[in-house]
């Protein structure tokens, strides 16, 4: 079986600044993959890239196809989906309407929309009471779920997330977490760049950490989270 997303050797460059450089990551179906990495190391840069939002040298290939010959339509259509750490809301609309955009690249029919709207609101359900609420009312939490919500709502084999836990409070982080390991259960896969390296450690299979646009270090999540060096730099040394 090939892997779900296999990235050889990518660069991605700014101008003449290289902001990723020579990265190989592989991810299996299934797993959740962390990237975690300081400020700049260029964790948003490799999923922009292999979101199809930046050019990039090197190979991406989805599911065995190469992701050079797909455009971002095609990507989504083939349940490749990213959630990117500006959340991209819809901030007039209400809740309900923010959802229903997400299953638009699918054009299915209302009877399914319907069950995907439904499947939405049992996982979150502060989001079914906020149904008819503007999206730039709901507090960070409910927006960063807004977000994963109408992701699910394409009905994604694998979720790109940048950041889920960006500005919010540590009992939300928890939360937001929770659903990530819960989303792994119904067969997607979760491509997940975070700073919280900790609860990302937690919550992943298999992890990289990016330094300066490269590839430090690797491995199951389990062992980068008592690997010393890990430990000292992105743990706070206590563990
Ligand atoms: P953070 O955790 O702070 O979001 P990151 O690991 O996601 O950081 P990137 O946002 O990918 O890092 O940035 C990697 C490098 O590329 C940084 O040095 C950044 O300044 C630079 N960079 C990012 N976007 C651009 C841009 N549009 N133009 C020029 N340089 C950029």
């Amino acid at each position: 079986m090939s892997s779900l997303l296999e990235i050889k050797d990518l660069h991605v460059a700014y101008g003449k600044v290289e902001a990723v450089r020579g990265v190989n990551l592989v991810m299996e179906p299934g797993q959740i993959v962390t990237v975690i990495g300081p400020n700049g190391a260029g964790k948003t840069t490799l999923l922009a890239a292999a979101a199809g939002l930046l050019r990039s040298r090197g190979s991406m290939a989805y599911d065995g196809v190469d992701l050079q010959n797909l455009d971002v339509e095609e990507r989504v259509k083939r349940g490749f989906c990213l959630v990117p750490e500006k959340r991209e809301l819809f901030g007039d609309m209400p809740v309900a309407d923010n959802l229903i955009l997400g299953a638009y690249a699918h054009r299915r029919n209302g009877t399914e929309v319907k069950r995907s709207l439904n499947d939405v609101y049992a996982r979150f359900p502060r989001l079914a009471e906020r149904r008819t609420q503007k999206a730039n009312t709901l507090s960070g939490g409910e927006r960063q779920m807004l977000a994963l919500g109408r992701a699910l709502m394409s009905r994604p084999r694998l979720l790109l997330l940048d950041e889920p836990s960006l500005g919010l409070a540590p009992l939300i982080v928890r939360e937001i977490f929770r659903i990530v390991a819960s989303l792994r259960e119904t067969g997607v896969s979760i491509l997940l760049v975070e700073q919280n390296a900790r609860a990302a450690l937690e919550t992943a299979d298999y992890g990289y950490v990016l330094e300066t646009g490269e590839v430090s270090h690797q491995g199951p999540a389990d062992e980068l989270a008592h690997d010393p060096r890990v430990i000292s730099t992105y743990l706070g040394g206590q563990n």
